[in-house]
């Protein structure tokens, strides 16, 4: 055992994890593109990009180099009172490149804390705007927002969230028409959601504070896909009974989903949007609650009752906002455009292939998330999962399979031979452990 690995097991409480049956951490030393080394000399290609941060590979020189330069500047100052360049620059970047007017920006530091901001400031821009009878939030089947207390109210958490339920606020949840590659009923899926969704509306629009979706792809619940032309008619129908549209888009954000975010994909701007993740690259945790001119004005006013009364100690820290400068430039630059399109030729064409097998089904590809599902998964548990992940491992792949769904969602960099290891490695466990 190594030292790191010795030091962790005595003191490290570690996220997700059951502490008593989960096998020991890798202790990974450095980073390069796609590759992770661990101290006992493996090398572990990243194709989920590290909890779906990373975007341009691990250790990236120019974005390492931009937050080497800022700590030598000033490492973090107080965000009440004070600003600096890079958050008053990072910020005038992402309202060129966000849609649909959303200029205003809000630092916080991870994806559920910008959940939160979302939501607190819907809640509050009514209340500001004397329409305190909206009162009720809606959210969606399947989805994830975060694991602080108004993200878990407005997420599902397949089952993680139980010893909390009494604790979390009600939201209301409305059907996710979910879809792959070649669903004949997706229309009918759609159809019935938009319907519940006009039956839901009718009774309670005039109730409604926001509605909060994971636009095209939710994440956590198993890489689920839906149509660009749902989430369209979806906002539609909620800015016609008033209520305000949060895209979180903490995971679907710069690049992702092949696009710069799913919004600007769908042709859709939302009201509020959550960003974080990929924000700084995957080098740091900062993220961004973004809207437009009405929200903002709603906090204005002579005293400080109307304004929004939250914030945290490392708000737009200046390495955070540095890395994200840097980050940006890199995911907006045409070699980013390049690769995005070849990931997703590369993810179709195995997706289809790998489809033809007969222990995988539900193939989907969108910009750079492949997904598969293993055929009737209802026969496995989310074991099934587990197993995959071990076998992925041990060909020095980090895979990590949401029960039965096995997906890919690597940094912009990997290369087609890594994809192939992917591929490949996918059908082989088709082969062979299914
Ligand atoms: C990961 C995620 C979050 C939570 O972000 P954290 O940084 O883990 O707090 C929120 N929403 C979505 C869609 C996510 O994928």
């Amino acid at each position: 055992m190594t030292d790191t690995i010795a030091l962790d097991r005595l003191h490290v409480w570690h996220p997700f994890t059951q502490a008593q049956t989960a096998p020991e951490p890798l202790a990974v030393t450095h980073g390069k593109g796609v590759s992770l080394f661990t101290g006992d000399g493996r090398e572990i290609l990243d194709l989920i990009s590290s909890w779906w941060v990373n975007l341009h590979g691990h250790a990236h020189p120019a974005i390492a180099g931009a937050i080497a330069e800022q700590a030598h500047k000033l490492e973090q100052v107080i965000f009440a009172d004070f600003t600096h360049s890079p958050a008053a620059r990072l910020a005038a970047r992402l309202a060129e490149v966000l849609p649909g007017g959303l200029d205003r920006v809000f630092y916080s530091d991870n994806g559920s804390t910008a959940v939160e901001v979302a939501l607190k400031l819907a809640w509050q821009y009514w209340r500001n705007n004397g329409e305190g009878q909206r009162r009720r939030f809606l959210a969606f089947e399947g989805s994830y927002h975060g694991d602080t207390f108004g993200a878990m109210a407005a997420g599902v958490g397949s089952g993680f969230y139980e010893p909390f339920q009494e604790l979390l606020f009600a939201v209301d949840r409305m059907p996710y028409p979910s879809t792959w590659d070649g669903d004949p009923e997706v229309e009918a899926k759609e159809a019935a959601a938009l319907d519940w969704l006009d039956r839901w509306l009718a009774a309670n629009g005039a109730e409604l504070v926001a509605v909060i979706i994971e636009p095209l792809v939710q994440g956590a619940s198993g890489m689920r896909f839906c149509r660009p032309e749902f989430l369209r008619a979806m906002a539609a129908r909620v800015r016609a009974a008033g209520g305000l549209v949060i895209f979180d888009e903490v995971m679907t954000g710069f690049g992702r989903t092949g696009a710069l975010f799913a919004s600007r994909k769908a042709g859709v701007a939302p009201d509020l949007i959550c960003l974080s993740k990929g924000l700084t690259g995957g080098f740091l945790p900062l993220s961004v609650t973004a809207c437009g001119a009405s929200i903002y004005e709603a906090f204005l006013g002579a005293g400080f009752d109307r304004a929004f009364a939250h914030g945290h100690s490392f708000t737009a820290n200046p390495l955070g906002c540095a890395a994200a400068l840097a980050s940006l430039e890199l995911t907006t630059s045409a070699e980013t455009a390049a690769n995005l399109a070849r990931i997703e030729e590369r993810h179709r064409a195995a997706i289809a292939d790998l489809s033809g097998h007969p222990k995988l089904s539900r193939g989907r590809v969108m910009g750079t998330i492949a997904a598969i599902e293993v055929t009737d998964a209802q026969g496995y548990t989310a074991a099934v999962g587990q197993t995959l992940k071990r076998f992925f491992l041990e060909r020095g792949l980090l895979l990590r399979p949401l029960g039965p769904v096995i997906y890919l969602l690597p940094p912009y960099c990997v290369t087609d031979g890594q994809l192939d290891r992917a591929y490949a490695a996918i059908r082989d466990a088709a082969d062979t452990l299914l």
